[in-house]
């Protein structure tokens, strides 16, 4: 499956000649630009401010186009600056930023845009300096919605600003104080003269950022000091906004099918959902019902208490078992205090804890081949602990010393990666030939297919991202998995953790999500990167799933 993620935008009407007051700055930078590999382009409206993001540049192919100040002067000035930068050149070349990078076409202008400058606050909590970066700006008729608002927000605060993303406002004049709450109770959060028109002015596919320094927004004794606070904000913001335009280019995502939740995971999820619709809140959770920050988070605010250990329940409320499991010891304790128990635990976490007591009670030293410390792990301990070794590594195996080498049996944790899980088993069964299997594979259907989807997008992909939680045992496998396959890969719970230097360069991002990862963080991330041009999404599926599990009868209907 291919679809094409362009970046959603107007188009302004773009009749006017470049102003008076670009004019200068307009003639130097078309120079420039006739024979400059892409860069950033800096529109800034006044002297001031071009001066103090200029100062902050540190590439010699970024540019600071001075547009002047209110909406009429910028858009002259950018209207007039792209209409001469997509003509051709002398000799027919077109006057263009790195057309064979950008996929751009002859006589077109394709180079990121950053619109700098200051803004009046809307926001009560925004102070002199702080940055605002538009998630979409609007002059009342004309929305233009900016995608990797996000992504630069993400790495300006990484580099110490201040930073937030938000709605901006362009307004025809100063705002006072009646407009500013009128504005802010629409969701702006800053107001300024110019930059739906700047932003509107770029061609379609044309990746845009707005950079807003808040200075104090009106006359009045704050307002020297709050000016220079914004401009020195715009000087540090300036090789950031760099990093942001090296990122952005025309790209494809690899998306690999199977992806996101598992069953055993959207059966968890419901459980807690159910338990809070038919009992109310505080359901209680022992650990994170998923391995996934947003997972637990969102059901944090539904009313799910997430908590360690048994202890921190109080008597006789609802508590919920994660999709990991729990050891024997875990439910005796809730059933000596009283507690209203529901299970998630995965049926195939459950699968293996039966096998452990099935090889216990025949007799049989078991290996489990698992992560030290990981729940399941400590669950599945727990089952048998007289009788069972974690074995996490090759030389864990030649560690072992069953009371009889006749009678070793293994287990594993359910999120392995399979080629290093099969080294270790491999080395069980050289060491103990009679060595006794799991009647069925341990590492889950959802472990398997994932690592498999992400090998086939790795191969063609110049970067992976795996969306998950860093204590997602499956979501690391798929890190690892690319790794191995030689391709730079990042776990990141959302967009906002992806670092703009990884993107340079890349054209192809292979992205898949860990069994317990939203599908939701997969389309944010998508939207993302169509913030930095235009995204082509090709979905590779390796094998589909449909696999699902029964609800225990305490949440059903
Ligand atoms: S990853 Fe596998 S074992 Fe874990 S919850 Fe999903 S299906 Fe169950």
């Amino acid at each position: 499956m291919t679809e094409t993620v362009p970046q959603a935008r107007s188009v302004a009407d773009g009749s006017a000649a470049a102003g008076d007051d670009g004019e200068l700055a307009l003639t130097a930078v078309l120079a420039d630009a006739a024979g400059a590999a892409s860069g950033l382009l800096v529109l800034a409206p006044l002297r001031l401010e071009a001066t103090a993001v200029r100062r902050g540049l540190r590439e010699p192919g970024s540019r600071v186009l001075r547009t002047g100040m209110g909406a009429s002067r910028a858009a002259k000035a950018v209207t007039g600056f792209l209409a001469g930068a997509r003509e051709p050149a002398a000799g027919g070349e077109p006057r263009t930023a790195d057309g064979a990078a950008s996929g751009s076409q002859p006589g077109t202008f394709w180079t990121p845009l950053a619109v700098m400058g200051t803004a009046a606050s809307l926001a009560g909590d925004l102070s002199p300096g702080d940055l605002v970066v538009a998630t979409e700006v609007s002059d009342g008729t004309t929305t233009v919605p900016l995608p990797s608002a996000g992504l630069l927000v993400a790495e300006l605060r990484r580099a110490g600003l201040p930073a937030r993303a938000g709605k901006v406002r362009q307004v025809a004049k100063i705002v006072r104080s009646a407009d500013r709450a009128a504005l802010a109770a629409q969701g702006y959060l800053a107001a300024d003269m110019e930059s739906a028109v700047l932003a509107a002015g770029a061609a379609a596919g044309q990746p845009v950022a707005v950079i807003r320094a808040v200075s104090d927004g009106g006359f009045g004794p704050g307002m020297v000091s709050g000016g220079l606070a914004a401009l020195r904000s715009l000087r540090r913001a300036a090789p950031i906004a760099e990093r942001w335009a090296a990122a952005c280019r025309e790209r494809t995502v690899l998306l690999a099918g199977p992806r996101s939740f598992c069953a055993g995971v959207e059966r968890a999820i419901e459980i807690v959902e159910r338990a809070l619709e038919l009992r109310g809140a505080p359901v209680y959770v022992r650990k994170q019902i998923v391995h996934n920050t947003r997972v637990v988070s969102d059901l944090e605010q539904r009313g799910a208490v997430f908590v360690d250990e048994l202890d921190e329940v109080p008597d006789g409320a609802t508590v919920v078992f994660s999709a990991h499991g729990v050891s024997p010891a875990v439910r005796s304790a809730a059933g000596e205090r009283g507690l209203s128990v529901i299970d998630a635990t995965c049926p195939l976490v459950s699968k293996v804890h039966a096998e452990a007591r099935r090889f216990a009670r025949e007799g049989y030293t078991v290996a489990l081949i698992g992560h030290a410390g990981h729940e399941e792990v400590e669950g599945t301990l727990g089952e048998a602990p007289d009788s069972t070794v974690l074995v996490q590594t090759v030389d864990d195996v030649a560690a072992l010393s069953p009371a009889d080498p006749a009678k070793v049996a293994y287990l594993m944790q359910t999120t392995l990666a399979i080629d290093e899980a099969a080294d270790v088993s491999g080395a069980l069964r050289e060491r103990f030939p009679q060595m006794r299997a799991p009647g069925s594979d341990d590492i889950c259907y959802a472990t398997t297919n994932r690592q498999a989807a992400v090998r086939a997008v790795a191969a063609d992909a110049d970067l992976v991202l795996v969306a998950g939680s860093k204590n997602s045992s499956n979501s690391v496998r798929l890190v690892e998995r690319s790794q191995r396959a030689g391709t730079p890969a990042h776990l990141i719970d959302g967009a906002s953790d992806i670092e703009l230097s990884w993107l340079s360069g890349v054209s192809a991002v292979g992205l898949t999500a860990g069994a317990s990862a939203p599908p939701a963080v997969v389309s944010e991330i998508i939207t993302a990167l169509s913030g930095l041009g235009a995204v082509t999404v090709t979905e590779r599926v390796t094998t589909t799933e449909s696999v699902q599990f029964g609800l225990p009868r305490e949440v059903r209907r």
